[in-house]
Protein backbone atom coordinates (compact mmCIF):
# COMPACT_ATOMS: atom_id res chain seq x y z
CA UNK A 1 0.00 0.00 0.00
CA UNK A 2 1.49 3.59 -1.16
CA UNK A 3 0.75 6.79 0.38
CA UNK A 4 -1.73 7.96 -3.02
CA UNK A 5 -3.86 4.69 -1.69
CA UNK A 6 -3.92 5.24 2.20
CA UNK A 7 -5.21 8.73 1.17
CA UNK A 8 -7.77 7.71 -0.96
CA UNK A 9 -9.08 5.41 1.37
CA UNK A 10 -8.52 8.08 4.52
CA UNK A 11 -10.65 10.54 1.70
CA UNK A 12 -13.70 7.48 1.46
CA UNK A 13 -13.74 6.82 5.46
CA UNK A 14 -14.75 10.62 5.38
CA UNK A 15 -17.01 10.65 3.16
CA UNK A 16 -19.02 7.89 4.69
CA UNK A 17 -18.80 9.33 7.92
CA UNK A 18 -20.48 12.48 6.72
CA UNK A 19 -22.79 9.97 5.31
CA UNK A 20 -23.41 8.46 8.91
CA UNK A 21 -23.49 11.97 10.32
CA UNK A 22 -26.01 12.95 7.73
CA UNK A 23 -28.61 10.49 9.25
CA UNK A 24 -28.78 11.53 12.54
CA UNK A 25 -30.54 14.63 11.15
CA UNK A 26 -33.33 12.46 9.88
CA UNK A 27 -35.96 11.34 12.48
CA UNK A 28 -35.52 8.21 12.97
CA UNK A 29 -35.59 5.58 16.25
CA UNK A 30 -33.31 5.98 18.98
CA UNK A 31 -32.09 2.63 18.63
CA UNK A 32 -30.89 3.39 14.92
CA UNK A 33 -29.33 6.61 16.06
CA UNK A 34 -27.24 4.53 18.54
CA UNK A 35 -26.24 2.37 16.10
CA UNK A 36 -25.32 4.94 13.53
CA UNK A 37 -23.36 6.51 16.55
CA UNK A 38 -21.59 3.66 16.66
CA UNK A 39 -20.99 3.23 12.96
CA UNK A 40 -19.65 7.08 13.13
CA UNK A 41 -17.01 6.18 15.80
CA UNK A 42 -15.52 3.44 14.21
CA UNK A 43 -15.50 4.98 10.95
CA UNK A 44 -13.40 7.47 13.28
CA UNK A 45 -11.48 4.91 14.80
CA UNK A 46 -10.67 3.53 11.24
CA UNK A 47 -9.38 7.09 9.79
CA UNK A 48 -7.09 7.47 12.89
CA UNK A 49 -5.09 3.86 11.96
CA UNK A 50 -4.97 4.85 8.40
CA UNK A 51 -3.42 8.36 9.54
CA UNK A 52 -0.91 6.66 11.90
CA UNK A 53 -0.37 4.24 8.96
CA UNK A 54 0.31 7.25 6.70
CA UNK A 55 3.12 8.52 8.96
CA UNK A 56 4.64 5.44 9.74
CA UNK A 57 4.75 4.65 6.03
CA UNK A 58 6.50 8.70 5.40
CA UNK A 59 9.04 7.89 8.33
CA UNK A 60 9.87 4.65 6.28
CA UNK A 61 10.58 6.22 3.06
CA UNK A 62 12.62 8.63 4.63
CA UNK A 63 14.69 5.35 5.91
CA UNK A 64 14.50 3.99 3.08
CA UNK A 65 16.38 7.18 1.08
CA UNK A 66 18.88 7.81 3.81
CA UNK A 67 19.81 4.07 3.48
CA UNK A 68 20.06 4.09 -0.43
CA UNK A 69 22.16 6.99 -0.25
CA UNK A 70 24.68 4.97 2.21
CA UNK A 71 24.82 2.21 -0.21
CA UNK A 72 25.42 4.66 -2.47
CA UNK A 73 28.64 6.03 -0.71
CA UNK A 74 29.65 3.17 0.47
CA UNK A 75 29.93 1.16 -3.15
CA UNK A 76 31.96 4.15 -4.42
CA UNK A 77 34.46 4.00 -1.42
CA UNK A 78 34.72 0.04 -2.10
CA UNK A 79 35.39 1.26 -5.57
CA UNK A 80 38.10 3.89 -5.15
CA UNK A 81 39.72 1.34 -2.88
CA UNK A 82 39.69 -1.02 -4.81
CA UNK A 83 42.04 0.78 -7.17
CA UNK A 84 44.80 0.06 -4.35
CA UNK A 85 46.47 -2.90 -3.01
CA UNK A 86 47.68 -3.59 0.89
CA UNK A 87 51.61 -3.80 0.47
CA UNK A 88 55.04 -3.83 2.74
CA UNK A 89 57.30 -1.85 1.09
CA UNK A 90 61.01 -1.97 0.71
CA UNK A 91 61.40 -0.41 4.20
CA UNK A 92 58.37 -2.20 5.87
CA UNK A 93 55.89 0.03 6.16
CA UNK A 94 52.68 -1.61 5.70
CA UNK A 95 50.62 0.85 3.11
CA UNK A 96 48.39 1.00 0.73
CA UNK A 97 49.63 1.07 -2.70
CA UNK A 98 48.20 2.36 -6.07
CA UNK A 99 47.52 -0.36 -8.69
CA UNK A 100 48.31 1.52 -11.74
CA UNK A 101 50.44 5.10 -12.91
CA UNK A 102 52.09 7.11 -11.22
CA UNK A 103 53.35 5.20 -8.55
CA UNK A 104 52.26 6.42 -4.94
CA UNK A 105 51.26 5.07 -1.46
CA UNK A 106 47.96 5.98 0.52
CA UNK A 107 47.62 6.51 4.52
CA UNK A 108 46.47 3.51 6.15
CA UNK A 109 45.44 5.33 9.41
CA UNK A 110 43.10 7.55 7.06
CA UNK A 111 41.81 4.81 4.69
CA UNK A 112 40.02 3.53 8.30
CA UNK A 113 38.44 7.15 8.45
CA UNK A 114 37.57 6.43 4.90
CA UNK A 115 39.67 9.06 3.37
CA UNK A 116 42.44 8.24 0.70
CA UNK A 117 45.58 10.64 1.76
CA UNK A 118 48.89 10.53 -0.80
CA UNK A 119 51.82 9.82 1.36
CA UNK A 120 54.53 12.34 0.62
CA UNK A 121 58.21 11.66 0.37
CA UNK A 122 60.57 13.55 3.05
CA UNK A 123 63.30 12.85 0.49
CA UNK A 124 65.46 11.57 4.28
CA UNK A 125 67.92 9.39 3.95
CA UNK A 126 65.54 7.73 6.28
CA UNK A 127 63.09 6.34 3.50
CA UNK A 128 60.53 8.27 5.60
CA UNK A 129 57.38 9.28 3.98
CA UNK A 130 54.57 11.01 5.92
CA UNK A 131 50.65 11.66 5.51
CA UNK A 132 49.81 15.47 5.55
CA UNK A 133 46.37 15.04 6.93
CA UNK A 134 46.62 12.59 9.91
CA UNK A 135 50.86 13.58 10.45
CA UNK A 136 51.43 9.74 10.28
CA UNK A 137 55.06 8.95 9.25
CA UNK A 138 55.95 5.14 7.52
CA UNK A 139 59.36 4.05 6.34
CA UNK A 140 58.17 3.60 2.53
CA UNK A 141 62.07 3.16 1.63
CA UNK A 142 64.82 1.49 3.17
CA UNK A 143 67.35 3.40 4.91
CA UNK A 144 70.14 4.76 3.72
CA UNK A 145 73.41 3.95 5.22
CA UNK A 146 76.49 6.17 5.30
CA UNK A 147 79.35 4.85 3.54
CA UNK A 148 82.68 5.55 5.55
CA UNK A 149 85.38 7.25 3.61
CA UNK A 150 88.54 6.12 3.74
CA UNK A 151 91.19 9.02 3.96
CA UNK A 152 94.78 8.22 3.53
CA UNK A 153 96.58 9.46 6.45
CA UNK A 154 98.59 12.51 5.81
CA UNK A 155 101.25 11.12 8.82
CA UNK A 156 103.76 8.44 7.56
ZN1 LIG B 1 46.91 9.76 7.34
Amino acid sequence: MDIASITSAYSGLKIAKDIFIGFTDLKIEADSIGKINEAVKKVGDAQDALFQLREELFRLQEDNNSLKSTIKEFNSWEDKLAEYELVKTSGEAVVYKFKADPEHFICPSCVANKSIQILQDNKTMSGTFRCVSCNGSYPIKKEEKFKQIQFDSPWP
